[in-house]
């Protein structure tokens, strides 16, 4: 049947905020790894074939991880839309089906995140008010002691705070490192740090 011959994959990178979708062949998903990268070279959803099911690798906008998931081969295939989610936030993080419910689903996710985004910086609603808290005041901590810096030799920096993520912004080159505050392992994550390192604009 024609419809089933296409998929349509969605996303949204944590690195640039942009909604990913794409729409791709059956044949050439169940080929080989396919890599679904973002425009900016950031990040990439990947989609394997197993021989029952369809593991898929997605990057996480609410808890900056990767999460891997999975489903039933003949639902990869037929149904209408799959949401999968992120198990830290409960968000979903990728859509999976026909073109018309993955591009709703995707859009009704970007408000979603608009909104959190928005009650984050207004309201200090975070996913986690005691996550945020320590891994705010660790990053207080780490910059006291002058551990932060970028990988192009700036030591100037600005961060932002995200509803689930904290955001560090090298003032000189515009580099971003998103860490993760949505669950108890992130802070003790950053507890055994003593320099954070914004990475420089990697290439291709
Ligand atoms: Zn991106
Ligand atoms: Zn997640
Ligand atoms: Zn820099």
């Amino acid at each position: 049947m024609e419809h089933e011959k296409k998929r349509f994959l969605s996303y949204i990178c944590p690195h640039c905020r942009q909604s990913v979708i794409v729409e791709r062949d059956l044949f050439s998903l169940a080929a080989s790894t396919n890599h679904i990268k973002c425009p900016c070279g950031k990040s990439e959803l990947t989609v394997d074939f197993m021989p029952n099911r369809v593991q898929l690798t997605v990057p996480c906008l609410f808890c900056g991880r990767e999460h891997t998931v999975s489903c039933p081969s003949h639902a990869f295939i037929r149904e209408k839309a799959l949401a999968f989610s992120c198990a830290a936030s409960g968000l979903d993080c990728c859509y999976v089906g026909e073109e018309g419910p993955v591009y709703a689903a995707t859009a009704r996710l970007e408000q979603a995140v608009d909104k959190l985004e928005e009650d984050a910086e207004e309201k200090g609603a975070f996913l986690d008010e005691i996550v945020m808290h320590e891994v705010l005041s660790e990053i207080k901590d780490i910059a006291q002691r002058g551990g932060i810096s970028c990988a192009c030799g700036s030591r100037n920096w600005t961060f932002q705070v995200n509803y689930s993520s904290v955001d560090l912004i090298c003032a000189e080159c515009g580099a971003q490192m998103r860490v993760p505050a949505a669950t108890a392992d992130d802070i003790d994550d950053i507890c055994c740090k003593t320099n954070l390192l914004i990475r420089g604009k990697e290439k291709e």
